[in-house]
């Protein structure tokens, strides 16, 4: 949504918020996409208070649905032009230990800017009746972006949350940043002391992920590599540019896994995906070795990682399996080991093309059983 829309959009919220009293910002990513000029629909909002009633009165008047209702007051709506308020209580963070979950407690907007990565997402703009006001710098945020220069906020910032390792590749790949020199030395100190190792599977798959759904994710695993941070994936995680060519991020995992060979499956598992995704997946593998046409329809995910990864397969590679035990029983074989294993030279046949339509498998296995009987 254009920033003059919106504008008009944030202003009624701002009216609600002064009738109660309490202030409320856009913050973060969105404040940086409108410096750089660039239009968003993720809107995070910061509230000095209670943010129920004010997602409430988002969702009277423009409708859509609340996505999740998380703890310490967050509120995710998506509204029905597909504009995205994440409204969340400002808050202060502190961390007892490395890459643990941080402790919150609630704080005004100088703190809750003050426990964010970068200086680059750490500015906020007050809603005001007329729209945004003033922008609110503390760590000069602005200038970096226009040297274009990524700088954490404070030495400790990779130590407390190793996923800000990450996002400094994402965001130094999108937006062109470089790092300065001392968050230079604390991304390599952090590499160095395997911070990343810290993290927990999902969080890592999270970040995965994330960098995944770049519109191009090569320049952000390009730096990850050159900090020597792609081992945080899987030891043996491999990043090819030419996995970009598929812009949907799971048939880019999906090709990842593919490329690592017998250590792809470990890898999937690793992630502790959502299963039927991890499913998925695996079953592509699995047919990359057995090279045997599926007995059931393929999901769609499983057939288009295989259709792209697998260049110039038969047609009728990826269709279940023309042959079954039915048609076996019409030719009086009984079920068995000799029927299995059959079938199992069927699919194998299929795979290859030797037969593509029902017709052609019946006579093919009938040429099998008539070389199996001519060999007996
Ligand atoms: P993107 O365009 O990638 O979504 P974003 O900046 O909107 O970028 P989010 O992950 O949506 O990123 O986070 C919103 C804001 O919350 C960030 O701009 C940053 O200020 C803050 N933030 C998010 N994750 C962290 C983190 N791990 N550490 C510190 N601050 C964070």
């Amino acid at each position: 949504m254009s920033l003059p829309a919106l504008k008009r959009r944030l202003a009624y919220l701002a009216e609600e918020a002064g009738r109660s009293g309490t202030r409320i910002f856009a913050v973060g990513g969105c404040v940086r996409d409108w410096l750089l000029g660039r239009d968003t629909v993720d809107i995070d909002l910061a509230v000095e208070g209670d943010p129920g009633p004010l997602a409430r009165t988002a969702l009277r008047l423009w409708g859509g649905g609340q996505e999740a209702h998380e703890r310490f007051g967050t509120a995710c709506l998506k509204l029905e032009d597909g504009l995205r308020l994440d409204f969340a209580r400002t808050r202060a963070e502190s961390y007892e230990r490395p890459a643990a979950l941080p402790k919150v407690r609630p704080a005004g907007i100088e703190d809750d800017l003050r426990r964010r990565d970068f200086t680059v997402n750490a500015m906020a703009r007050p809603l005001t009746p007329m729209g945004l006001g003033e922008l609110l710098d503390p760590f000069g945020g602005k200038a970096d972006l226009e040297a274009r220069r990524l700088r954490a906020l404070h030495p400790r910032s990779f130590e407390d949350d190793p996923t800000r390792l990450f996002r400094a590749a994402r965001y130094a790949a999108r937006f062109g940043l470089a790092p300065d020199k001392e968050t230079r030395s604390l991304i390599a100190s952090a590499a160095e002391r395997g911070l990343a190792g810290l993290l927990s599977r999902e969080r890592v798959r999270q970040e995965l992920l994330r960098t995944l759904e770049e519109e191009e994710a090569s320049p952000a695993m390009a730096l990850l590599k050159e900090w020597g941070l792609l081992g945080a994936f899987h030891p043996d995680f491999l990043w090819l540019p030419s996995t970009d060519m598929d812009s949907d991020p799971l048939l880019r995992l999906g090709v990842c896994a593919l490329v690592m060979g017998a250590r792809g499956e470990e890898f999937i598992r690793s992630l502790k995906l959502e299963r039927a995704l991890a499913r998925d997946i695996l079953l592509v593998l699995t047919m990359v070795q057995e090279r045997k046409s599926p007995c059931k329809p393929l999901p769609a995910l499983t057939r288009e990682l295989l259709e792209t990864h697998l260049k110039g397969l038969p047609e009728t590679a990826l269709e279940p399996l023309m042959l079954g035990g039915e048609d076996l029983k019409r030719l009086g074989l009984k079920p068995g080991r000799e029927f299995s294993r059959l079938l199992g030279e069927a699919a194998e046949a299929q795979w290859r093309g030797e037969f593509e339509t029902k017709i052609q498998a019946l006579v093919w296995v009938k040429d099998a059983l008539k070389k199996q009987s001519g060999r007996g």
